[in-house]
């Protein structure tokens, strides 16, 4: 059986293992691994709620005011502001 000698991802330790695969030299550091990996599967579901063709559309909107995109944003949430205390 093949050893191969690996560094652990998570606390950098090496380690044997019968796998090439391998990346944890433990249990504990797999959880760990897991547990990250899941949390950055996570964030990247986050930023699909903002599709980034709608940033461009908002940039686009921007620049045809003169403004820049932060600029812009901002006079946003002030109009909302300002009708929501209008209600
Ligand atoms: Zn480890």
């Amino acid at each position: 059986m093949r050893v191969y000698v690996r560094e652990c991802r998570i606390c950098g330790k090496t380690f044997e293992a019968t796998q090439a695969s391998s990346r944890y030299c433990s249990d504990e550091c797999r959880r760990e691994g897991n547990r990250i990996s899941s949390r950055l599967r996570k964030q990247k579901a986050k930023m699909r709620i903002y599709p980034n063709r709608e940033l461009l559309d908002m940039a686009k909107e921007a620049s045809k005011r003169g403004l820049s995109y932060g600029e812009y944003v901002a006079k946003l949430s002030a109009n909302r502001r300002e009708a929501t205390e209008l209600e």
